[in-house]
C-alpha cells in the first residue's frame, strides 16, 4: 500500500477541488486540506470530504458479474469479457457496427474519454456513440462555437470574478452545486462589485446576490432580448468595440429592438424597473462578466438562449477584454475535456470535428487507420438511448446512470430493457447497471490516475494514491481486453500516461490542443490551461508561432495585460548558446492559455459573431390540463444521479429523498400541508414526493431534485424535447399538474 499523501482532486463535478489524500492503517484512506489549489485554497464541499466512502468495498462491486436465469451473479473476469465481446461481435455480424451503440460520461477521465472514442470507431467501427455530457453544457458549447469559433467554458479563470465590476449569474445555483466558488463571488462583492442572479427560485446563490430577478422557467432568452433592447434605447452600445471586433450586429439589433421592454415583462415577469436597475449594474462598471448554467441551457432553445446573452457581452463590448467575457459554469467533473476528445457523436479528439476530411486524415494518421475506414457522426444521447432496442441492438455504457439521469426516464428504462444485450461498466451497481447482462466493476478516481479538464480548461492531473481492491479493473484495462478479443492488438495501452501521448499528438493543431502539455507539467504547475501547443521541433531562432484559436498573452493582477509571448524564451535554449544552422534545440515551452481571446476570437476574421435570435416559448407551456411548470436541479449533498453519494451515509442523512418545493399560494390552492405526499404528474408519468413549501419559488413552478430513482424520479416527468443545434434536451422546463396523494 502507498503510504504517503498524494495531492489530488475531487471525483465529483468541474470544479475539481484540489485534496490530499493519506491512506489509512485500516486501509482506508482520508482527505485532508490542499491549500495550494488555488481554485478552492482547501475548501471542500461536503461530496468532496465524504468521497472516500466511495472507495470502500461495502458499497462498491468488486467482481464482474453476469446475467444467468435473469439474475446478475458472480463471474470471473474472463469470462465476462469473453460474453461481451462474443456478444458485440455476433451482433456486428448479424446487424452491421451501428447497431452497436456505445455511450460514456463526462467523468471520464481524458484518457478514458478518448480511449472510448478510439474504440467505438476503430475497434467496433460503430457511428453510435454520444455521452451525458450531452446533457450537461452542450446548448454552452454550441453558443460559443457560434460566436466565438471555440468552446471552452470559461474563457477566463475563476480569480478573475472578483476583479469584475458587475457578474449576471445565470440560472446557476452554486452555493449548492460548488460551494466552494462562492467565495469568488463574496470577494466581488466585497471588492465594490455586485451581483445579478436570474432563477425563478430564491436559492441560496439568489440570496447572495444585490439584484435577482426571477423570469417564468423557459424565458430566459427573453430576458436578455429585453435587456440589450434597453441597452440599445439608453445608448450604451459600446460602438467602438461593435465596429472593430464582431460582425452581424445589426441582425442582432433588429431582432432585440423587436423585444419591448413591457413585452419582455409580460413573458418573463421581471419588470421594467428590475430590468432597467440589471442594465444599470451591467454597463457601468468598466468590466462585466456574464456566467450561464443548466438553467438557460437546459432548454429546447438553450443555443439561442446562450446566443442572446452572448450578445448582449458584445454589444456592452464586454468579451475578450480583460476581466469580461461570457463563461458557462460547467457542471460534471470532466464535462470540459469528455466533450473535447471524441466520445462525442460528431467529434475527434482535440475538438475536431468528425466530418472534416482534414481532422479526419490527422487523427486516422495518429491512430494507424485509414480516414475512409472512420464512420461519420452519429446520433445526439437521447435520439441514441430513444432508438435502443431498435436498430441499435446492443449498448456498452460507462460512467453513466441514465434510468436516474436521461429526460423521460421510464420510457429510457423501457428502451434499455429492450435491448438484445447490454454491458455496463461502474464502481457501483446503479439503477442502469442493475438491468444489464454483464456489469465490470472499475477502479475510481483514487485508485488510478488521469487528467480531467476543470470548468476553467485548467488540465489537471488525478493522482492515483491508493491501490484498488482485488476483483477489480480500470476502463482502459477492459477496452484493452476487449479490443484484443475483437481482432484488435494494438492501439488500446492501459498506461494512462502512454495514452495521453497519443492524445497530444491527436489533439495537436486542433482546436483544443494539448500537445505542449506533459504531466510533469500538470504536476510542477499546478495544472495548464488550454489551448497550449508543442513547440516546434527544430526551431534556429526563437519564433512566436501563435495558438490557431486563441490569445495566450497573460493578464497580471491588475487585468492589464502583461504582454507575455506565446512561447517564451526557454532558459535551457539560452544556455545553449547560439543556434548552429539545422541544430534540434529543446522547443520553448507554451505557458497555457489562461485567457482566451484578448486579441483575436477564435472565428475566420478574428470577430466574435453576433447571433441573431428572437424568443419563442418553451416546448411546453403550461394549460388547463397541466397548468403549472416544473423545473429540476440539485442539492448540496447529492451529486448528479446520486449514484456515488446516495450510498454516503453522512450525504444521505443530509439529503434523504426527492421533495417537491412549492410556493404557499399553490400549496393552498391545492390544500397542502409541510410533507404530505404530492404526485406530480406531466404528460410523460408520474413522481411522487413529500411537500416543502418556501416563499422562494415563483407561485407557477414547482422544483424537483434529481438525484433519486423510482417513485419520486424527476425525471420520469421530464420533456425530452431537443433544442435543434446542441440537441440538449429541456430538462428545465415542462408543464405539470401537481395533486396531494390520498393516504
Ligand atoms: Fe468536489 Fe465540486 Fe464539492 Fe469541490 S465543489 S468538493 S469539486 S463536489
Amino acid at each position: 500500500m502507498e503510504t504517503t499523501s498524494t495531492p489530488t482532486h475531487c471525483p465529483y463535478c468541474a470544479l475539481q477541488c484540489g485534496m490530499n489524500l493519506s491512506p489509512t492503517p485500516e486501509g482506508g484512506v482520508e482527505v485532508t486540506e490542499r491549500v495550494d489549489f488555488p481554485v478552492n485554497r482547501g475548501a471542500l464541499c461536503g461530496k468532496g470530504r465524504t468521497a472516500p466512502a466511495v472507495l470502500s468495498s461495502r458499497v462498491r462491486l468488486t467482481s464482474p458479474l453476469v446475467r444467468s436465469g435473469g439474475t446478475l451473479v458472480p463471474a470471473t473476469w474472463d469470462e465476462a469479457l469473453d460474453r461481451i465481446a462474443g456478444e458485440l461481435g455476433s451482433i456486428r455480424a448479424g446487424h452491421g457496427p451501428d447497431a452497436l451503440g456505445v455511450f460514456g460520461g463526462g467523468g471520464l477521465t481524458n484518457e478514458k474519454a478518448y480511449t472510448l472514442g478510439k474504440f467505438a470507431r476503430v475497434v467496433l467501427g460503430t457511428s453510435q456513440i454520444d455521452y451525458n455530457g450531452r446533457f450537461c453544457m452542450s446548448s454552452a458549447a454550441a453558443g460559443g462555437i457560434k460566436a466565438f469559433g471555440l468552446d471552452r467554458g470559461l474563457p477566463f479563470p475563476l480569480e478573475d470574478i472578483p476583479k469584475t465590476g458587475c457578474v449576471i449569474l445565470v440560472g446557476s445555483n452554486l452555493a449548492e452545486t460548488m460551494p466552494p466558488a462562492l467565495r469568488f463571488f463574496s470577494e466581488l462583492r466585497e471588492n465594490g462589485g455586485t451581483l445579478i442572479v436570474v432563477d425563478p427560485r430564491r436559492t441560496r446563490t439568489a440570496e447572495q446576490a444585490d439584484l435577482h430577478l426571477m423570469p417564468r422557467p423557459g424565458t430566459d432568452l427573453a430576458l436578455a432580448l429585453g435587456l440589450l433592447h434597453l441597452v440599445v434605447a439608453e445608448g450604451r452600445v459600446d460602438e467602438e468595440y461593435v465596429r472593430e471586433r464582431t460582425s452581424g450586429w445589426e441582425e442582432a439589433r433588429a431582432a432585440a429592438m423587436a423585444h419591448w421592454p413591457e413585452h419582455v415583462e409580460r413573458i418573463t415577469g421581471v419588470s421594467v424597473p428590475q430590468l432597467r436597475e440589471a442594465v444599470r449594474m451591467f454597463c457601468e462598471p468598466e468590466a462585466a462578466m456574464v456566467l450561464t448554467a443548466r438553467g438557460p441551457e437546459q432548454q429546447s432553445k438553450g443555443t439561442d438562449t446562450v446566443g442572446a446573452w452572448i450578445n448582449l457581452c458584445l454589444a456592452t463590448g464586454r468579451a475578450g477584454r480583460p476581466l469580461s467575457g461570457y463563461g458557462c459554469l460547467t457542471g460534471q467533473g470532466n464535462g470540459q475535456g469528455g466533450r473535447e476528445h471524441g466520445q462525442k457523436a460528431d467529434q475527434l479528439p482535440g475538438y475536431r470535428k468528425l466530418d472534416d476530411p482534414a481532422a479526419r486524415r490527422h487523427v486516422a494518421e495518429v491512430w494507424g487507420v485509414d480516414p475512409d475506414s472512420l464512420p461519420g457522426p452519429g446520433r445526439s444521447a437521447y435520439e441514441l438511448l430513444d432508438a435502443l432496442g431498435t436498430d441499435i441492438r446492443s449498448l456498452l455504457l460507462m460512467a453513466s446512470n441514465p434510468v436516474v439521469s436521461a429526460p423521460r426516464a421510464a420510457h429510457i428504462e423501457e428502451r434499455l430493457k429492450s435491448l438484445d444485450f447490454l454491458a455496463v461498466c461502474d464502481v457501483v451497481l446503479s439503477e442502469t447497471a442493475a438491468l444489464a447482462d454483464v456489469v465490470l466493476p472499475v477502479t475510481q478516481w483514487a485508485e488510478e490516475t488521469g487528467t480531467m479538464t476543470s470548468l476553467e480548461g485548467r488540465v489537471l492531473l488525478r493522482q492515483r494514491a491508493i491501490t484498488p481492491p482485488a476483483g477489480v479493473r480500470s476502463d482502459l484495462e477492459v477496452m484493452h481486453e476487449l479490443a484484443a478479443r475483437l481482432g484488435v492488438e494494438k492501439g488500446f495501452p492501459t498506461d494512462p500516461e502512454e495514452i495521453f501521448e497519443e492524445l497530444r499528438r491527436a489533439s495537436a493543431g486542433g482546436p483544443a490542443d494539448y500537445s505542449g502539455i506533459t504531466y510533469r507539467r500538470l504536476v510542477e504547475e499546478n495544472g495548464v490551461f488550454w489551448p497550449c501547443p508543442a513547440a516546434p521541433a527544430t526551431p534556429t531562432a526563437p519564433t512566436a508561432p501563435t495558438a490557431p484559436t486563441a490569445s495566450a498573452s497573460a493578464v497580471d493582477d491588475d487585468g492589464e495585460d502583461a504582454g507575455l509571448d506565446v512561447f517564451p524564451e526557454d532558459p535551457a535554449r539560452d544556455e545553449a548558446g547560439p543556434a548552429q544552422p539545422g541544430a534540434v534545440l529543446p522547443g520553448p515551452v507554451h505557458p497555457g492559455t489562461p485567457r482566451l481571446f484578448l486579441d483575436r476570437f477564435a472565428t475566420d476574421d478574428g470577430r466574435a459573431r453576433f447571433v441573431p435570435v428572437s424568443h419563442r416559448p418553451a416546448a411546453e407551456e403550461p394549460d388547463e390540463e397541466y397548468p403549472v411548470f416544473l423545473t429540476t436541479g440539485r442539492v448540496v449533498a447529492q451529486y448528479q444521479s446520486g449514484a456515488q453519494t446516495r450510498r454516503v451515509d453522512e450525504l444521505n442523512a443530509a439529503a434523504p429523498g426527492p421533495f417537491v418545493e412549492l410556493h404557499p399560494r399553490l400549496a393552498a390552492r391545492l390544500g397542502a400541508a409541510e410533507g404530505d405526499p404530492l404526485a406530480v404528474v406531466s404528460r410523460r408519468g408520474r413522481a411522487v414526493a413529500p411537500a416543502r413549501i418556501t416563499t422562494g419559488i415563483r407561485p407557477d413552478t414547482v422544483f424537483m431534485p434529481f438525484h433519486w430513482p423510482g417513485e419520486g424520479r424527476a425525471n420520469t416527468l421530464t420533456n425530452p424535447a431537443l433544442d435543434p443545434t446542441s440537441r440538449m434536451p429541456e430538462f428545465k422546463v415542462c408543464a405539470v399538474r401537481v395533486e396531494v396523494v390520498e393516504p
